[in-house]
């Protein structure tokens, strides 16, 4: 049997995709086969990373001696040998997932220096400056990754160096300097590892490649995984590529360069430079960079190699792109290509953009769109009536305003954020070790760094809004201060910031709902055209009805009446019906609140003319409305809260239990339906669409008794009414007997939320906040099944509820309306189960809607791809 191969040149195809090579090294292989000028170099695959891991972390058998190949045939491309004391090949060690994690994992640059090669890189490029400051990076780079050395003792080390000398830049320092830094930085070494720093090329490649596959797991990028659902066991390549030096002098430089704005997808020079400088310069924020146009006056043949590039690679990938490139000596090389991470309302105008240029279908732009980042768009926005100072401003590096208490550290943001405070970071620049906070923050303020810093990009991956490299603020941590534009504040005053102009505001700005794009609407109407599924909302007041319309809503899925019951003039009213002694004296409390209701539901039906409204009858125990025990004033009420006391009220005598045990209040509110559809089509000449529906039942004869009540009901108010009477599914119970209570309905709804409480034996009141963290963290449990419907289970009750429930009626309308009607995965699933409708809440309906697409086109794809082979 041929064993494993675990490495691969970047000229060299290979079957395994980005799975195998991570994203990077196949990106650099794509590149060079394609003609693009990389440096040279080979990749050691993700299947390494992994036999490394379950190897109890050592490198399997084999890859020593591949890797020495390899190492060979660089040497022979580059005409350079490895650890030569006169003329060294150098190469980075740079990690690389299948899925980006931006600054997760480490890299080292320059490897390969040691005393004697130095003095070599120093004679062949005529530069001893430039070869000493290689040098003394590797160590501290090396000494950091490899041996795990706290940076901040080198960067000191650096700092006083330019103040003894007087100078403010790294690059001000001269060779002389910088060989004195470099006998410092050995010292550290020697100090903090109790060895000397290796001087064998091959022993620093072998344990920088180990450190790559151990930084995999490094607390940092487990957070990272999790946060973004990236499963554990993938593993990172390592590529080892020929270092090509950007801090050569003034024809070299370094950038990073957007095929389109990031924030806006607008066409157009987008993108940082740096000249004379190495590429972790741009990245890490060290010395802040010029705008990518400015490299055309200073390297204009490199320049206008990289537009050229840039337009190819976007013609290739057919996609938006975000590189590194480093130039050498006027020389251009691309040092990574990867799909540009990008904000939401980037990524819809490309995408529209692109099928006008005619680079993608419209069914590309369709499938291209994260749904799960629509959410950005939906964002809050300053309220642009109201009135604000602005105190500062900065980079407008993501979008979205946010109002919060200012935290100094991503310890506090995490800490007060899970408290559910909001709070805005405010940081000199943030970094992967941040990642944390950066979760729990409401927005991210930053005094130094440009758009493509730490804090700009993980904001926008977040969807969070950020304000980055903004000059008038300077952070006091001792004193836990900063100050703004002149102004002193603490940790704990209010601060607003704007993401989409960079403005800093002290103090609380109101904030308003944004609207929906032209472009967003343009994808989402040809979604429209594709997709099976209909998306309703979930909405209990006429306001969230119109905008829900205004998303595009095709009806309301799930009207909530409880809320209605606790408006601040009603529940008084609410109490003295739960108070009463018996029927008579609820029946009276009832006559009040039946005007109030018919009032509510005419305003929905109106809101909703033309579209279907399924309004749920009471569900929640009563307790719910009323004070508890402690508040209770009189001792009635004490002796009502205790006889209504249950140990698990969610279990308990609630949804149509109560409206079984009470029939009076069920009556009300169908009588107050059904008036409210006669008055509604009296004045508008429209009636409207009434599905009336029943909670939490779990037996034909429950809805057969409710059924009946409310035929009655509505048959004494309006005969010429019409509505449907369907149910709740959301007990096992009722997944399994879908058969039985088919019989008794008209439709059926998912409630997903009680059903996964109750299949799963998951309070959803307390989970989230008790073991059910521990579970996610552990990997127990991948996703939050109450966020992302647990599919093998809970989907499997739905799979049997929907095959039951049409095997009695065949045509029987079937929608969802627990949280999960308005998350892309849990929408994909509904859609293969041939549900008729999601319902969400208003702000996700442009989510479902464009989820719904994109799993008719998935479907689509797959029937074709099957019929076609
Ligand atoms: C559900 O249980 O999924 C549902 C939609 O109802 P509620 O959240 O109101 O219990
Ligand atoms: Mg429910």
């Amino acid at each position: 049997m041929a064993s494993t191969r675990f490495v691969y040149d970047f000229d060299e195809p290979s079957a395994g995709g980005r799975e195998l090579l991570g994203g990077k090294g196949a990106g650099l292989a794509e590149m060079t086969q394609m003609g693009v000028p990389v440096p040279a170099g080979f990749t050691i695959t993700t299947d390494a990373c992994r036999a490394y891991m379950s190897n109890g972390k050592t490198l399997p058998d084999g890859l020593g001696e591949e890797i020495e190949r390899h190492v060979s045939a660089l040497q022979e491309k580059a005409g350079k040998r490895f650890g030569d004391a006169n003329d060294p090949l150098l190469v980075s060690v740079r990690s690389g997932a299948a899925v980006s994690m931006p600054g997760m994992m480490d890299t080292i640059l320059n490897l390969g220096l040691n005393d004697e090669a130095v003095q070599g890189l120093a004679g062949t490029t005529g530069n001893e400056r430039f070869a000493n400051d290689s040098y003394r990076r590797l160590i501290q780079m090396y000494g950091e990754v490899v041996d795990g050395i706290d940076g901040h003792g080198f960067e000191q080390e650096l700092t006083d160096l330019k103040r003894a000398r007087g100078v403010a830049q790294d690059v001000d320092l001269t060779a002389d300097d910088l060989a004195d830094l470099i006998e410092t930085y050995k010292a550290i070494y020697n100090e903090e590892t109790g060895r000397d720093f290796p001087q064998d090329a091959r022993e620093q490649l072998t344990r920088a490649v180990r450190a790559v596959f151990d930084s995999w797991d490094s607390p940092r990028a487990q957070v990272y995984r999790r946060t973004y659902g990236i499963p554990d066991d993938l593993g990172t390549a390592v590529n080892v590529v020929q270092m090509v030096f950007g801090n050569k002098g003034d024809e070299s430089g370094t950038g990073v360069a957007f095929t389109r704005d990031p924030s806006t997808g607008e066409q157009g020079l987008y993108g940082e430079f740096l000249p004379n400088a190495q590429g972790e310069d741009v990245v890490a924020g060290i010395r802040t960079p010029a705008p990518l146009a400015e490299m055309r006056g200073k390297l204009p043949h490199a320049f206008e190699q990289l537009l050229e590039t840039m337009r190819r690679l976007e013609e290739h990938y057919r996609d938006m792109q975000d590189i590194e490139f480093t130039v050498e000596d006027q020389e251009l090389y691309l040092l990574q290509t990867r799909s540009a991470k990008r904000t939401a309302a980037a990524a819809v105008k490309a995408a529209v953009d692109m099928v006008d240029e005619g680079l993608i279908s419209r069914e590309d732009a369709i499938a291209r769109i994260d749904p799960a980042q629509l959410d950005q768009l939906l964002h809050p926005m300053l309220d642009p009536t109201a009135h604000w100072e602005v105190a500062a401003k900065g980079l407008n590096a993501s979008p979205g305003a946010a109002s919060g208490k200012i935290v100094l550290d991503a310890d506090t943001a995490e800490l007060r954020g899970k408290a559910g405070e909001s709070v805005i970071l405010v940081r000199w620049e943030t970094t992967p070790d941040d990642i944390h906070g950066l979760i729990q923050a409401a927005g991210i303020l930053t005094a130094h760094g440009g758009m493509t810093s730490h804090a700009a990009v993980v904001a926008r991956g977040m969807g969070k809004p950020c304000v980055a490299g903004c000059d008038a603020l300077s952070i006091d941590i001792s004193a836990r201060t900063i100050t703004l534009g002149g102004q002193t504040l603490s940790e704990g005053d209010v601060l607003t910031i704007d993401g989409g102009t960079g403005a800093v505001i002290v103090g609380e700005v109101p904030l308003v709902a944004p609207q929906v794009n032209d472009d967003l609407e343009t994808v989402l109407g040809w979604g429209d055209e594709h997709r099976r599924l209909r998306v309703r909302a979930n909405a209990d007041t006429p306001e969230d009805a119109a905008k829900a319309r205004e998303f595009g809503a095709e009806g309301i899925g799930l009207c909530r009446t409880e809320h209605m019951f606790m408006a601040e003039e009603r529940l008084p009213v609410v109490r003295e019906m739960i108070m009463a002694d018996g029927e008579e004296g609820r029946r009276k409390a009832l006559d009040k609140l039946l005007p109030m209701q018919q009032g509510d539901f005419e305003a929905i039906f109106e809101a909703m003319a033309g579209l279907p409204v399924t309004i749920r009858l009471l569900d929640p125990p009563l307790h719910e409305f009323l004070p508890s025990l402690e508040q209770a004033t009189d001792e009635r009420m004490r002796r009502r809260i205790k006889q209504l006391q249950e140990a698990n009220p969610m279990l308990g005598t609630r949804g149509c239990r109560l409206g079984l045990q009470w029939p009076e209040v069920y009556e009300m509110q169908v009588r107050a339906v059904i008036r409210a559809a006669r008055a509604v089509e009296e004045r508008t000449g429209e009636a409207p669409l009434v599905e009336i529906m029943h909670p939490l039942v779990a037996f034909e004869e429950e809805l057969r008794r409710l059924r009946e009540l409310t035929v009655h009901v509505a048959e004494q108010e309006a005969p010429e009414v019409e509505y449907l009477c369907g149910t709740m599914i959301e007990l096992p119970r009722a997944c399994v007997r879908a058969d039985e209570i088919a019989a008794q309905a008209d439709f059926f709804s998912f409630g997903t939320n009680d059903l996964t409480q109750t299949a799963l034996g998951f309070s959803r009141d307390d989970a989230e906040g008790k073991f059910l963290t521990y579970y996610l963290e552990e990997g127990v449990l991948k996703k939050n099944p109450f966020e992302t419907l647990d599919v093998s289970g809970v989907g499997d009750l739905m799979r049997i509820a929907v095959e039951r429930g049409r095997a009695t009626k065949p045509h029987l309308k079937l929608g969802i309306c627990g949280e999960h009607g308005g998350e892309p995965k849990s929408v994909a699933f509904c859609h293969e189960l041939g549900l008729d409708y999601v319902s969400c809440s208003p702000y996700r309906v442009p989510l479902a809607r464009l989820a719904a697409a994109q799993a008719a086109l998935a479907e689509r794809g797959a029937a074709e791809y099957a019929a076609s082979h």
